[in-house]
């Protein structure tokens, strides 16, 4: 088989210390061999770990970089949710285009190769936010898949017209729908609709979820119920479930069962968590992160993500999901280095699977979608938040980055 491209001497998550090449044709992996003979363009990696990509499971792409035009004096989700309400009412399909693309472009370069990114529905936006990352969808398909999750952040059955706009959305092709019920003033309705409308069009659902630090009630308990009913096991996550870092272990131990019992996977955002928890408090703060690994030992799938950009959800971000790995094990005072290896996996495979993408991973017959990071082992990368150097999107280099080199006197 003729090969379009070699990479010699990487380093396999899991592998230490035993160096492959990898062979790249057809912009599928042709194989994994400690030695491939041939003649062919090559790249040496020095033996460095390879990737199969980074996978970035919830991110708002349509509301990143408003800063300029927000406020964040209070840094409370409510005042969020105002700031953005208000600003999206001039949001044009041109704006959202340019400032998603800034955001995508990044996420590009630090190693992301999927993405799941939501798109806020209602009638002050209507689809020009959904039709605006459509086009980017297209334009940015040699370099990352992404997958765009409609829903209402400003409640549903409160806001006459949504649920219109969210089922032409998945008529014009949306790849799943969300649900927010902390907004609505029927949260258990929205989550009953939205469970309507994924079975009607056979989508995937992802609910922004129990955001506070009330632990008394939670609207999982009703998604849990809603997905073994309609047998939607695995098609089913939930992000922020903040009310999970304010309980006893024991309950967590439950709750844990409950959600893998049932398929519902959890996405924690650790920067939009960290910064919006807690801001009643002026002292000892509650950081408000929820504890995914701990969920992880009881088989529910979780991932890691950036969730917001530069608004008034989380001013910060680069959309380095490494940085994200390293951020939950710093908060969650990890110390075991296979614990702070495992949250390489949150951004990797765990997340991968709570997206359900087939064929994820570097093995023979999978697309050549890989990243070379600047370490040896997992470890490392996530302690020392290491950078990406070159990313390959199904064959085809899609990014680099200069190895720094010191300059002595
Ligand atoms: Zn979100």
């Amino acid at each position: 088989m003729p090969l379009d491209l070699l990479l010699r001497r990487a380093l396999l998550a899991g592998q230490p210390g035993r160096e492959v090449d990898i062979a790249i044709s057809d912009g599928r992996i042709a194989a994994i061999e400690p030695h491939v003979a041939a003649e062919c363009p090559a790249e040496d990696l020095g033996g460095r770990l390879v990737l199969p990509g980074f996978v970035e499971t919830h991110i708002h792409l349509d509301k990143s970089c408003i800063l300029d035009r927000c406020r964040a004096e209070h840094g409370t989700l409510e005042e969020a949710i105002a700031q953005v309400a208000a600003a999206k009412r001039a949001f044009t399909e041109e704006d959202v285009y340019d400032r998603a693309r800034r955001t995508l472009e990044k996420a590009i370069v630090q190693g992301t190769t999927s993405m799941r990114t939501h798109a806020e529905v209602d009638p002050r936006v209507g689809l020009r936010s959904f039709d605006a990352i459509r086009r980017l969808k297209a334009d940015y398909a040699w370099a990352i898949d992404l997958e765009l999750c409609v829903f209402p952040q400003e409640g549903m059955l409160n806001d006459p017209g949504t649920e219109e706009l969210l089922i032409e959305a998945c008529e014009k092709g949306a790849d799943l729908i969300g649900g927010c019920p902390y907004t609505d003033s029927d949260p258990n309705g929205q989550i009953e609709r939205i469970f309507d409308i994924a079975q009607r069009f056979d989508l995937d659902i992802d609910f922004h979820l129990d955001f506070d630090l009330d632990p008394t009630w939670m609207h999982l308990d009703e998604v849990c119920r809603q997905t073994a009913r309609r047998r939607w096991g695995g098609r089913v996550a939930i992000g922020h479930v903040t009310k999970l870092s304010a309980i006893e272990p024991g309950r967590l131990d439950q709750i844990g069962r409950r959600l893998a019992d049932a398929g519902v996977a959890v996405t924690v955002l650790p920067a939009t968590d960290l910064f919006l928890m807690g801001s009643g408090h002026h002292h000892s703060v509650p950081r408000g992160v929820a504890p995914a690994h701990r969920l992880i030992e009881h088989g529910v799938t979780c991932s890691l993500a950036t969730n917001n950009v530069l608004n008034p959800f989380t001013p910060f971000g680069d959309c380095s999901l490494i940085r994200m790995a390293n951020l939950y094990a710093n908060v969650m005072r990890l110390r075991r280095t296979a614990d702070i290896a495992h949250c390489l996996d949150m951004v990797t495979t765990q997340a991968a699977r709570l997206m359900n993408l087939p064929d994820y991973g570097l093995a023979v017959g999978n697309p050549a979608d890989l990243i070379v990071l600047d370490c040896q082992n997992a470890t490392s990368a996530v302690a020392e938040l290491s950078q990406p150097l070159l990313g390959i999107k199904r064959g085809r280099q899609s990014f680099s980055h200069a190895v720094p080199i010191l300059h002595p006197p």
